[in-house]
C-alpha cells in the first residue's frame, strides 16, 4: 500500500486570491493590522505561519492565542471570498483525472498534506468541486504551523484511523514548494512536484523531488512516479 498526500493550493487548486485577501482581512479586523508586510510569500508556508509572520511583522502580539482568532475569523472571511459573484477557484489541468486514477487503484490511499487549517482546506475544495471526504487522510496546518512536522501526523493518521503501517518512499508527498519536496526527508517519504504554483520544475529537482512535472496533466507520468520501486 502506499498513500499519496496532496498539498492543496498551487498544487491541486488556485483561489486566485481568497486565501491572501481573507487573512488581510482577517489581519486588519482582529489585529488592526492595514498593510501586512510587501511581497511577503504565503507559498509553501502553513496558514498559523503565515499570520505569525505577518502579524510579528507588523509590531503586533503574534503567540498562538492571536494567531487563533485570526485564524477561526479568517476562515468566514474565506468562505464570503469564495463565494463572492465570479469568484472562481481552478483545479489545475489533470487534477480530476489523477484523483480518479489513484482511487481506482486498490493499492493506495489519497490524502492531503497542506498548511491550510482543515476548515480552510474543506472550503477550497468544495469551491473547486471536490468533495474533501473523498481524501481519506489529512494533515493540516491546524495540526501543526510546522509543515516538517505534518508528515509524521499523516503517518499517525494512517496507522490510527485506516490501520495502514507505512512510511518511507510508500508515502508520496505532491506539492508546488520547495517546502513540499523537503517535508518529508524525516520519514524518507517521496516527493513528486508539480511546476504550477510559483516555482518552475528546475527549482523543484533542485530541492530534491524525485520527478516534477509542469502541471498534473500526464496522470500516466505521475502515476508511474508514485509507484516506481
Ligand atoms: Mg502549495
Amino acid at each position: 500500500m502506499k498513500a499519496v498526500l496532496f498539498d492543496l493550493d498551487g498544487t491541486l487548486l488556485w483561489t486566485d486570491g481568497a486565501g491572501r485577501r481573507a487573512i488581510h482581512r482577517s489581519l486588519l479586523e482582529v489585529l488592526g493590522i492595514e498593510h501586512p508586510a510587501r511581497g511577503f510569500r504565503f507559498d509553501g508556508r502553513t496558514d498559523p505561519e503565515i499570520v505569525r509572520l505577518l502579524a510579528a511583522a507588523a509590531g503586533q502580539p503574534s503567540g498562538p492565542a492571536v494567531v487563533d482568532a485570526v485564524l477561526r475569523r479568517y476562515v468566514v472571511l474565506l468562505e464570503e471570498e469564495l463565494g463572492r459573484p465570479g469568484h472562481r477557484t481552478t483545479l489545475y489541468p489533470g487534477v480530476r483525472e489523477l484523483l480518479e486514477s489513484l482511487e481506482r487503484r486498490g493499492d493506495c490511499i489519497v490524502g492531503l498534506l497542506t498548511g491550510n487549517v482543515v476548515a480552510g482546506a474543506d472550503l477550497k475544495l468544495r469551491a473547486a468541486g471536490l468533495d474533501p471526504t473523498r481524501f481519506r487522510v489529512g494533515a493540516f496546518g491546524s495540526d501543526d504551523p510546522e509543515r516538517a512536522a505534518l508528515p509524521a501526523v499523516a503517518l499517525r493518521r494512517l496507522r490510527e484511523g485506516l490501520g495502514l503501517d507505512i512510511g518511507g518512499a510508500a508515502v508520496v508527498i505532491v506539492g508546488d514548494t520547495p517546502s513540499d519536496v523537503t517535508c518529508g526527508r524525516g520519514i524518507g517519504a517521496r516527493a513528486l512536484a508539480v511546476a504550477t504554483g510559483s516555482f518552475s520544475v528546475s527549482d523543484l529537482v533542485t530541492a530534491g523531488a524525485y520527478a516534477a512535472f509542469p502541471d498534473l496533466a500526464d496522470t500516466a507520468a505521475v502515476v508511474a512516479a508514485a509507484f516506481a520501486p
